[in-house]
């Protein structure tokens, strides 16, 4: 592969390849296994049509994506966004496969997308989509196939309709079919905060690798949906001073520090920030170059750009979402000396509980939130050592310290299993 002719700056498919090269370059990674790990195992695109409220017919095109499913059954979210393509799909089903790798949970790597505009449909129309979709894949996933979970724009109440839909179709109730359920069907404690609580975590532990006291430091946070919000707020409970967060329309911002309990009072009624007043309105692209010691990119991917990244001023970076970083600008913020933890590692506390989930469910034994809290703290802070030391070693960053460690894992399973043929 030559990694100069790939387009990393628009195109998170190009991204993660750029960084398997990188990594397994430095594995000096097995020609054939190369291959194998470059291409998805399986993929499928489905047309979903649902009866809208005004009595007319739209089909919305959807994907599901299986990266690997040699470590165990596939893993990975649905993402319901207008941006969906089949190229983010695949960049993102591969990035599973390597966070599941990283933490060292049993499954391999998928994911799935609707292109739709979530918030303009009515719950009718929702349901019918996720539903039908849901049957639409139903030959690829199940509890010991592919299980899917909630990612941006998807949350618990869909996650019901799927394992509904699912349940209805194998004839008996198959909780283990999809992870990020409600409680009440056989969703873990925990789960819901797990990957915001797992990015307070892993700040934590990136503060303390450079040196610095996280009582001083001061972050700001992109997103404030299920993963920045409840990044923001652990930040917030490690005693780091939050001065701004954001939603799609742009940031607030007090450099004294935002009213954490009027945000997570606002975030409880309403899905964005909109009617909340308490500091000053700045745009997204403001908010990433703010003077910060931290900066949460939990939104979107390719938001650090080669265009920014030079503005940058944060020290530390800690990926909440998925590809917020392009190649170009991390090698700017490598140079800078700025230290990022890597989405593959940072933001494994959602699939990490979704691990335990899928357990409680098949053992049909529950646990409490404490329980979950302190595995989950145990296997992330393990995680984090393990790649700092294989970045120390080999003088690495954390990501392709991250992938190494991830690419040795999954090749390990393809060099014991053989190939079928
Ligand atoms: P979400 O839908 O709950 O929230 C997304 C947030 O990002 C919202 O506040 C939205 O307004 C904002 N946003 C969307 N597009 C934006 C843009 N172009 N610029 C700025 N802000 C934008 O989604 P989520 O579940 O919080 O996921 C966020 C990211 O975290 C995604 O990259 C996702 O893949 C990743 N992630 C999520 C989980 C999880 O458990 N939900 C786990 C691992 C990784």
């Amino acid at each position: 592969m030559n990694r100069d002719q790939l387009n990393t700056e628009d195109n998170p498919l190009e991204a993660m390849l750029y960084h398997f090269d990188v990594a397994a370059r430095k594995l000096a990674l097995d020609e054939g296994l190369y291959q194998i790990l470059t291409v998805p195992d399986r993929e499928i695109r489905v047309s979903i049509p649902v009866q809208m409220h005004d009595g007319s017919l739209q089909v919305f095109a959807g994907y599901r994506v299986q990266h690997s499913v040699a470590r165990g059954p596939g893993k990975g979210g649905i993402r319901f966004a207008p941006t969906v393509t089949i190229d983010e799909v695949r960049a993102l089903a591969a990035w599973m496969t390597w966070k599941c790798a990283v933490v060292n949970v049993p499954f391999g790597g998928a994911k799935g997308g609707v292109i739709c505009e979530p918030q303009s449909l009515t719950d009718t129309e929702l349901e019918q989509l996720t539903r039908r979709y849901t049957a639409a894949i139903i030959d690829l996933i199940g509890p010991e196939r592919d299980v899917p979970a909630p990612d941006m724009g998807t949350n618990p109440k869909v996650m019901a309709w799927i394992m509904d839909t699912y349940s209805m179709h194998v004839r008996h109730s198959s909780p283990g079919v999809v992870t990020g359920k409600p409680l009440e069907l056989g969703g873990s404690h925990g789960r819901i905060r797990a990957t915001g609580y797992g990015v307070g975590l892993m700040t934590r532990e990136s503060l303390y690798r450079q040196g610095l006291d996280p009582k001083q430091c001061t972050c700001a946070v992109q997103g404030c949906g299920n993963v920045g919000s409840v990044s923001a707020e652990s930040l917030h409970a490690l005693g780091l001073k939050v001065v701004a967060i954001s939603d799609i329309d742009g940031a607030l911002y007090n450099p004294d520090g935002l009213d954490m309990g009027a945000v997570r009072a606002h975030l409880r009624d309403h899905r964005d920030l909109s009617g909340l007043d308490c500091g000053d309105r700045i745009s997204n692209a403001d908010l990433i170059t703010l003077d910060v010691d931290v900066l949460i990119p939990a939104a979107t991917e390719n938001v650090i750009t080669k265009d920014n990244a030079a503005d940058v001023k944060a020290k530390v970076i800690v990926e909440g979402a998925n590809g917020p970083t392009t190649p170009v600008a991390e090698n700017i913020l490598e140079e800078k000396g700025v230290f990022i933890l890597p989405d593959v590692l940072a933001n494994a506390g959602g699939v990490t509980v979704s691990y335990f989930e899928w357990v409680q469910n098949r053992l049909g034994y529950y646990w409490d939130e404490r329980d979950v809290n302190t595995r989950l703290e145990r296997i992330m802070v393990d995680s984090f050592q393990e790649v700092c030391g294989i970045a120390d070693r080999h003088e690495v960053s954390a990501r392709t310290a991250a992938y190494m460690l991830a690419i040795d894992r999954v090749s390990a399973v393809y060099k014991l299993r053989g190939i079928y043929a």
